[in-house]
């Protein structure tokens, strides 16, 4: 139906007579001549009719915004003065010779032919015409794009893409698992998978040595942060490979992929181990371009009367650490009361403060409200331990040490972004040295990563499993966790001890694992891998302020989808079919737990 796309004419296309599609962007009448610009999904031409071709242009005055329209026309040079720098196709325009409507729009719901602010929910609802902004148009084709080049990365490096199921058994990547009923089957269910995980495993075990995938992953999670109940990773597993093979092949194809696709030459990527992670910035995927850092100090505060210090700082499970900020002192009070409450979302209490106005004058130059209870010795030995100087400010965290750690941590983030104390555009790093596990407020052990990961340790993890370290490593760029895998257990006897850690028993682990255990026994190789999270991955190299912005099609906060209303009802025959029966109306169940 057309020659050309609309954003392909240039002036090289001069004389031609061109045939294009595409919908309405702006209609301008300008006195006896009327000017369409024509948008198609590579960009938006300039269509000028004038009145020596009356039947168009009785058309033209016909069309309105977001009109699907064929035109066949002249490409000519736009006159002297008219031309547009900005637009690709800024120095010509089309004489259009004839114009069909090939399909009328209704007022679209949102204008697209001005920069709008819509909310987000209209968007969602009409994302089929959110979709046509050229912006959006743009990161999708952006995306599609990654997705290409990583495709042929791992394809010329011996990659095979294998699909997996996704209707399946619970694979434990920590959240719950979206079920559906079996209807051949009374009573049982699958899972969507929250990851390929252990299909991937099974792989190496099959002998496919080196797998990827480009997979959606399920995970049915409280959406807090920018989740979303399905996403997309791009999956690899490699057998017979240590950690290094596996890291210097990812860290490569991330370098190649921003040079490529960004003209960026990404910084070295140090490596952290995870308790430094958590020591010096409180998270395990740190903003490495902000230069705030945590200090302990636990051991100076912890004979103060000071309880709310000394507590959390005699507590085995407490930590008090110390944030100094450089030039803090200028700080107001309402911005520290904002950032106390910013710090509350992470469960902190308060966030205390010592303002160093005058170092020489010891005690006496400092504004706190703390420094009364602390006493002269232990607020010293602080701001030494912090060198803090003149026009500093510190700012404390003294609770349990993971409230500490998020709080803090993310008060560093805020801060450094507040103040424009932001350092380069890119950080990235691995984040290596994981424990296997991590303990929950009443003893019990949980895979910090998943508990197919491996020791470093056969024997640490038999003897002292809380303090055993894994061969797990992420990759964290500007304080966003990429991707992260491990190397893998690949003997029946070690996995058995790490589900008995986790109080899985022998029943259980057979019940829910015996395919894995059986493989396991059946000449495994030694193998590991990765996942990347692909929405991410998009969201950081566009700049999108979200993933949803990143994704076609994606969920609300609360995981419904406003345009298809899904999730919905299904009639009672289709239940029946499945063997459920809902015990409540699901309405009145929300409306209780409302
Ligand atoms: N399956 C893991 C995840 O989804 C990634 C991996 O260990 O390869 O995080």
């Amino acid at each position: 139906m057309r020659s050309h796309y609309c954003g392909g004419i240039n002036e090289s296309h001069i004389d031609e007579t061109v045939t294009l599609c595409g919908w309405v962007h702006r209609r301008r009448d300008h006195g006896g001549v009327i000017f369409l610009d024509l948008r198609d999904r590579d960009g938006i031409a300039q269509v000028v009719f004038d009145p020596d071709t009356p039947d168009s242009f009785a058309q033209a005055d016909r069309v309105r915004n977001e009109y699907v329209i064929q035109i066949t026309g002249r490409v000519r040079r736009r006159p002297e003065g008219t031309e547009n720098d900005h637009m690709a196709t800024g120095q010509i325009e089309v004489l259009g010779k004839e114009l069909t409507i090939l399909n009328e729009s209704a007022t679209p719901p949102f204008p697209l032919d001005e920069y709008t602010e819509a909310g987000e929910d209209v968007r969602l609802r009409h994302r089929y015409v959110d979709l046509r902004r050229p912006e959006m148009a743009q990161r999708l084709r952006f995306r599609s794009r990654v997705t290409s080049y990583l495709r042929n990365f791992l394809d010329g490096e011996g990659f095979m893409d294998v699909e997996t199921p996704v209707l399946t058994r619970a694979t434990p990547e920590g959240a719950r698992d979206y079920l559906v009923p079996s209807r051949t089957h009374a009573g049982s269910f699958f899972a969507l998978p929250q990851s390929p995980q252990l299909f991937k495993q099974l792989l190496m075990v099959s002998g496919i040595d080196r797998y990827y995938q480009i997979a959606k992953c399920f995970r049915d999670e409280d959406l807090r942060a920018d989740r979303q109940p399905e996403f997309t990773q791009v999956d690899v597993e490699a057998s017979f490979v240590t950690e290094e093979d596996i890291m210097n092949a990812m860290e490569r194809m991330v370098r190649n992929l921003f040079s490529d696709l960004l003209g960026v030459n990404l910084p070295e990527f140090p490596r952290l181990p995870y308790a430094e992670a958590i020591r010096r910035f409180g998270s395990d995927k740190p903003d490495l371009r902000i230069p705030l850092e945590l200090v302990d100090v636990e051991d100076l505060v912890q004979n103060v009367d000071f309880k709310v210090f000394s507590g959390p700082a005699k507590d085995r499970k407490g930590r008090v650490a110390a944030l100094r900020v450089p030039g803090g002192s200028e700080l107001t009070r309402k911005q520290i009361d904002d950032y106390t409450e910013f710090v509350g979302i992470y469960g902190a209490k308060g966030l205390a403060y010592i303002k160093l106005n005058d170092r020489s004058a010891g005690i006496e130059g400092l504004q706190s409200p703390i420094v009364k209870f602390l006493g002269e010795e232990a607020t010293m030995a602080i701001m030494d331990r912090v060198e803090a100087a003149d026009g500093d400010l510190v700012f404390f965290g003294a609770d349990k040490a993971s409230v500490v750690d998020e709080a803090l941590g993310a008060l560093r983030v805020r801060l450094g972004h507040d103040l424009g104390m932001v350092e380069g555009e890119w950080a990235p790093c691995w984040v290596v040295d994981f424990p296997m596990f991590e303990e929950d407020d009443d003893g019990k052990l949980h895979a910090l990563h998943h508990p197919f990961t491996a020791p470093v340790s056969a024997e640490e993890l038999q003897n002292n499993p809380a303090g055993a370290l894994s061969r797990a490593y992420d990759m964290v760029l500007n304080g966003t966790e990429l991707g992260g895998g491990s190397i893998r257990i690949h003997d029946e006897a070690t996995q058995n001890v790490v589900f008995n850690s986790l109080g899985i028993g022998k029943e259980e682990a057979r019940e829910k694992f015996g395919f894995l255990l059986d493989a396991l026994r059946f000449g495994a190789p030694p193998h590991g891998g990765l996942a990347f999270g692909l929405d991410r991955l998009v969201m950081l190299m566009t700049g999108a302020g979200s993933i949803r912005d990143v994704i076609p099609f994606p969920k609300t906060q609360n995981a419904t989808c406003l345009m298809t209303d899904a999730p919905g009802e299904v009639d009672e025959k289709q239940l029946r079919e499945l063997h459920i029966r809902l015990r409540r109306s699901a309405k009145s169940d929300q409306d209780d737990s409302n």
